[in-house]
């Protein structure tokens, strides 16, 4: 084994491998892999070997079927067999509403490539000849369904890794990592030591150990996980005689199963709900080449619904059950990527689909360690998208939820229980007692609208019972004012003499004087955004940020990465150790001005002003901003006099009418103003010109931040999208994200949010098209629930246009 190595790889799975192949493809050949046994000694081996393309976010998807095609490539290369059988599949739904889902995935599969088409049950059972037409009411054929063999792609990425030099070492088992004085990293395994530049956990079942080497405690768990093997089955045979194929793949949402052909006979799967993590808190390491045992009477209410869907089943024997474990993160997506304040230490782990997904990992991975970044976004898959609040227990109670809902309908409107409450802010109470409907974002409850009593949420594709109470809570902002929590936002306090010249680097905007606010787009060195924020300068020398609560830990790792080592910039996340409370609408001031002794008028306290002032009793950060794009005011307050300043706002807004809004009035209220927000129309992959957000990036000053010759060279260029706002003329549903954009009849661009902008009366969606239609008057159409309808750009925002609210 060597002693030095750029890159140490933990894990011989099929991720590991996958890795190892794409560092070395990317020309980083002095990279080893340790695998502590043979290959595919975690979960790998006993997988199902089933790949697919279609996922919930869509830029997994598009990671998904890179993976697909890059079998053939690795195949060459190895001169190892990967078992691939691309036979096709069929997605069925047993409901409407499952269907209405499965509508969505046909949409976006429109833009991302992806070659799905709307069938109905006789079509399918045409297709695949166990089911029961009469069971279903749809189904979706994709082309690109099919299955492999887990252990020869996972061979096929090690030898082609080899092939272009890289190291595979066998039963070489990682038993302690180090950090050195110079930032490297001692691997010490049972054979000896490696010193290497970077690590990466591919541990898969042992992700969790291998952190903990390192002091990371990864929020992943694993599942019990069966499928059964049936015996030869007639029908397969006669099937297999007369077109020469195979049985195609399906995945019965409705049943929670999944069905192939296994040789003579089929393989069905489920995801049951009564689950059960394997070896919650630590992975045994003599755990190895053996199955768990099966427990029939745990899957058997989806048998049966899986043997009257598929009723050929009902007159064949079980072959053989497989019980084995693999690993989820909370969401059920991968953990990419790297660790904050770990630098040269890298995961990929959580990857609970390896034969779908694992190519995109190793990608993406490989990328970011060479180029600095993904390469594409996969936001869905970085492990910031977590903090320190998903402990051993969340983990655990959301990956079972997951596991259990791995085939139900979320519905844009529903919010999954596990794991609740967690992080809470002190008005929560007061909150609740005023009927609020709590969603969660970050670990954090929001509220999401204020319900009165017997109302709830009805979950559904379409407007539903919040509809009517969300438009009030709007016409309260609009009419007279309205107070609502912002607690979710991140906040940043950045202070030290180096701190101006630090974020005159970091940020792409122009500083603001002392007292004043500014909007902060953040670049990367590819002139791409990756961040946009307020940023306000209380006073010279100390800076406050507000910026996406989600992406916190995403920030800090890129803040934290671009401090000086002399220690003349110090930032901090302060999470809820600021809460936050906002009021807006024409009367906002008026009620501000009977809480603080302050003067509030707009000559001493103008549009982007911030000022320390106490609120009633309460000492409070207060800026002259407002999301919804009205008169309005942020008030950032210690979470101790929360409470006092929510009483003293809502005692003065009294004789105003205040009403409380959510974070459903807010969406509404931003939409007719086209603010944009993080993670939906702000993500990594579109420069500022393109995301219109060029009228913040000081071009011209002096500084010579990150990114600003990327970003030149785009607005010389002119990027190749543009996001636009459109009035879409939608009947009784908005769309909700990702739904294709179509201009003179084919798919041009895609969604990134809307709804309903209730003051207007719109329907609306944002969302990117190509520059050279994005001024186009007409020709536009937005597909919600497999219709598409009618779409005009906005040319000015709906609301206030020229300023005279939020500035008088
Ligand atoms: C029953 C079942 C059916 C499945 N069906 C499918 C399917 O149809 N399609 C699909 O895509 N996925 C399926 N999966 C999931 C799939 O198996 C996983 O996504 C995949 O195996 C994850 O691979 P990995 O490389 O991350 O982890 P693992 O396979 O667990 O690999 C981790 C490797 O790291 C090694 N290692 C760990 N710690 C150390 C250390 N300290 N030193 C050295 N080596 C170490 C381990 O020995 C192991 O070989 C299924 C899983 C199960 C259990």
């Amino acid at each position: 084994m060597k002693s030095h190595a750029k890159v140490v790889v933990i894990g011989g799975g099929v991720v590991g491998c996958s890795v190892l192949f794409h560092l070395a493809r990317h020309g980083w050949t002095d990279v080893v892999l340790l695998e502590r046994d043979e290959l595919t000694s975690g979960s790998t081996w006993h997988a199902a070997g089933g790949m697919h393309t279609i996922n919930g976010d869509p830029n997994v998807a598009k990671l998904q079927k890179y993976t697909i095609s890059l079998y053939k490539e690795i195949e060459e290369l190895s001169g190892q067999a990967t078992g691939v059988h691309l036979t096709g599949g069929v997605l069925l739904a047993a409901t409407e509403a499952r269907l209405d889902w499965l509508r969505g995935v046909v949409a976006k599969g429109r833009y991302l490539g992806i070659d799905l088409e709307e069938i109905s049950p006789n079509e399918a059972a045409e297709l695949m000849p166990l089911l029961d037409p009469k069971q279903f009411v749809g189904a979706v054929r994709n082309k690109e369904d099919g299955h492999l063999d887990p252990s020869g792609v996972t061979h096929a990425y090690a030898k082609a890794a080899r092939k272009l030099g890289a190291e595979v070492e066998r039963f070489t088992k990682v038993e302690d990592i180090v950090r050195r004085p110079d930032g490297s990293w001692r691997v010490i395994t049972n054979k000896g030591e490696v010193v290497a530049e970077h690590v990466v956990n591919a541990g898969g079942l042992w992700a969790r150990e291998v952190g903990r080497m390192v002091g990371l405690e990864l929020p992943v768990l694993a599942m019990e996980h069966m499928y059964l093997i049936t015996e030869d089955m007639p029908e397969v045979a006669a099937w297999n005689r007369k077109t020469g194929t195979e049985i195609i793949h399906a995945v019965d949402f409705d049943g929670e199963l999944y069905l192939r052909q296994e040789r003579g006979g089929m393989l069905m799967g489920t995801y049951e709900k009564a689950n059960k993590p394997w070896s919650e808190f630590q992975t045994p390491w003599n755990f190895g080449h053996e199955l768990l045992e099966p427990d029939i009477d745990r899957i058997a209410p989806s048998l049966e619904v899986g043997f009257r869907h598929f009723p050929a089943f009902q007159n064949t024997g079980i072959k053989q059950i497989i019980n084995g474990p693999f690993t989820f993160a909370p969401d059920g997506n991968p953990l990419v990527g790297p660790v904050r304040g770990l630098p040269g230490f890298w995961v990929a782990c959580g990857v609970m689909a390896g034969f779908s997904q694992g190519g995109g990992v190793g990608l993406a991975l490989s990328n970011w360690m060479i180029e600095g970044d993904p390469g594409a976004d996969i936001w869905a898959m970085d492990v910031a998208r977590y903090g320190d609040w998903a402990t051993m227990a969340y983990t655990n109670a959301k990956v079972r939820e997951n596991y259990s809902r791995r085939f139900s309908i979320r519905f844009p409107n529903e919010e999954l229980p596990a794991g609740r409450p967690l992080k809470t802010t002190p008005v929560y109470d007061a909150l609740s007692a005023k009927g609020a409907q709590w969603g969660v974002s970050y670990g954090l409850e929001v509220p999401l609208w204020y319900a009165p009593d017997g109302v709830r949420d009805e979950f559904s594709w379409r407007r539903s019972s919040d509809f009517d109470h969300v438009a009030k809570e709007v016409a309260a902002v609009r009419g007279g004012v309205g107070l609502a929590e912002i607690s979710n936002f991140a906040k940043y306090a950045v202070t030290g003499e180096g701190a101006a010249g630090w974020l005159d680097r970091m940020l792409a905007c122009k500083l603001p004087k002392r007292g004043r606010m500014t909007l902060a787009p953040m670049l990367k060195d590819d002139g791409r955004l990756i961040g946009d924020f307020t940023l306000a300068n209380i006073d010279d020398g100390e800076w406050f940020i507000a910026g996406s609560g989600i992406a916190e830990q995403y920030h800090m790792r890129w803040f934290e990465a671009h401090l000086p080592k002399n220690g003349s910039v110090r930032i901090e996340a302060l999470g809820q150790k600021l809460t936050g409370l906002a009021i807006a609408g024409p009367k906002a001031r008026d009620v501000l001005a009977k809480v603080t002794r302050a003067d509030v008028s707009n000559a001493a306290f103008p549009f982007m002003a911030v000022a320390r002032m106490d609120i009633g009793m309460a000492p409070c950060l207060v800026g002259r901003v407002s999301y919804t794009g009205d008169l309005g005011y942020e008030i950032w307050v210690a979470p101790e006099y929360q409470r006092a300043a929510f009483g003293a706002l809502t005692a003065a807004g009294e004789e105003f009418g205040i009403g409380l809004f959510g974070s459903r009035a807010l969406n509404a209220l931003r939409l007719e103003k086209n603010y944009g927000s993080w993670a939906r129309e702000y993500r990594p992959i579109y420069g500022p010109l393109e995301a219109g957000l060029d009228r913040f990036v000081a071009y011209g000053k002096e500084a010579d931040f990150i990114g600003k010759a990327a970003a030149l060279a785009e607005r010389k260029q002119g990027g190749k999208v543009r996001l636009r706002a459109f009035i879409v003329d939608a009947a009784d549903a908005d769309v909700i994200g990702d739904e294709p954009i179509w201009f003179d009849g084919a798919v041009r661009g895609w969604v990134t949010s809307g709804g309903y902008a209730h003051h207007a009366k719109r329907s609306v969606a944002m969302g990117y098209v190509p520059r050279e239609i994005a001024d186009e008057a007409d020709g536009f159409e937005i597909e919600i629930l497999g219709k598409r309808h009618g779409a005009r750009i906005q040319s000015a925002p709906l609301f206030d246009a020229n300023f005279e609210r939020m500035r008088a």
